[in-house]
């Protein structure tokens, strides 16, 4: 008898997009010589578009959602993975050419697997995602920009959403100072609950403004793009650096080089899907020693396959907060 499992299932006729639970087999995975049971998965921004389908993020139909997942290895052919190693993917054109994380079983390349370090669960992993990995990924851009806690601040924008708290957490474990710009000032004890010192209106960075501004924080880490990047960059000090990895409000960046040729500010782009893997080792071994793992539940609410559709419309128009972790097994 073939062993079926349950996978949700993007299929697209005449431009109309539908999404439904159905059970496959392993026959209906893609290429790969690594399976996994995976046990988690996450909902991020790009899941919500790419479930939606407001944006082109699935390539090719039918698709398997879900731009992560963390697991066991259920099976390998390759010498470095054995099974029941614990092990996370992130990106690497899950949901957009691969079949992705929203499914009990993934069938993947082991050049795109990281085992887990041993302190970080399976939950855990996926409490964290790709928004959580990406904000670590931001804080080594500054680090590496030499941007240190006595610097000065660092400003958080989309402070609520997975990069933002994540990103706050992190920081302030660090010992940094971080103002946090929120929509949703109601959210002001949460945020100062994961580390922020201070809480701004986001409505103060996300209009046309000057092309340099008084000098408010020393670094940076952006999710939003476009007018608020533009102000967050006219009003960073001398020397610093912006980490940007997101685009809420927009990818356009209507900006003026004066920061860069005036206050030497560095403008530090942030890649998560095809980040090398050594870059990968990097951030998840800097996530197990410098995440404070009880914020990090303090910022989740866990779903399951049948039910995160509904998350989808939510997280694209800036409802939900924190993390939303998917529990697959
Ligand atoms: P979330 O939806 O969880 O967070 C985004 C936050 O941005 C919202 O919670 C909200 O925070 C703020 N926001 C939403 N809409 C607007 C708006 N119109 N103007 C200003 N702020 C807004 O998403 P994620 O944290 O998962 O992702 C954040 C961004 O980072 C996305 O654009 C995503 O595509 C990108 N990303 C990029 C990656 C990469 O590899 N470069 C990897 C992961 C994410 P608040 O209510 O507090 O203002």
């Amino acid at each position: 008898m073939t062993d079926l499992f349950r996978a949700l299932k993007i299929e697209k006729v005449d431009d109309k997009q539908t999404i439904n639970l159905v059970d496959i087999s392993e026959n209906d995975l893609m290429e790969g010589n690594v399976v996994v049971d995976v046990t988690h998965s996450s909902l991020n921004y790009k899941d919500g578009l790419a479930m939606t389908g407001s944006s082109p993020i699935v390539r090719t139909f039918p698709m398997i959602p879900g731009i992560d997942f963390s697991g066991v290895v259920r099976s390998s052919e390759d010498s470095n993975f054995s099974i029941g190693d614990r092990v996370v993917l992130n990106g690497f054109g899950l949901s957009e050419s691969h079949f992705g994380g929203y499914s009990e079983r993934a069938r993947v390349s082991s050049n795109h697997l990281i085992k887990l370090p041993e302190n970080i669960s399976n939950k855990q992993a996926m409490a964290i995602g790709t928004a959580g990995y990406t904000a670590m990924l931001c804080v080594l851009g500054l680090e590496d920009s030499n941007i240190k806690p006595t610097d000065g601040d660092i400003l958080v924008t989309g402070s609520s959403g997975g990069v933002g708290s994540v990103a706050i957490s992190i920081l302030s474990s660090l010992g940094y100072s971080v103002i946090a710009s929120t929509g949703r000032l109601s959210e002001t004890d949460y945020l100062k609950s994961l580390g922020a010192q201070s809480i701004i209106d986001r409505n103060e960075l996300s209009e046309p403004s000057r092309p340099l501004g008084k000098e408010r924080w020393v670094g940076a880490i952006d999710s939003v793009g476009s007018q608020t990047l533009v102000n967050v960059l006219a009003q960073t000090k001398y020397g610093g650096a912006v980490s940007a990895c997101g685009l809420a409000q927009g990818m356009d960046l209507p900006a003026t080089v004066l920061p860069f040729i005036l206050r030497g500010v560095s403008l530090i782009g942030i890649d998560s899907v095809m980040a090398p893997i050594s870059k990968r080792e990097r951030a998840w071994g800097r996530l197990s020693k410098d995440l404070d793992m009880k914020k990090l539940s303090e910022m989740v609410v866990e779903t399951s396959l049948d039910e995160i559709p509904k998350f989808a419309n939510a997280i694209i128009e800036g409802q939900v907060r924190g993390r939303v972790v998917v529990n697959i097994s």
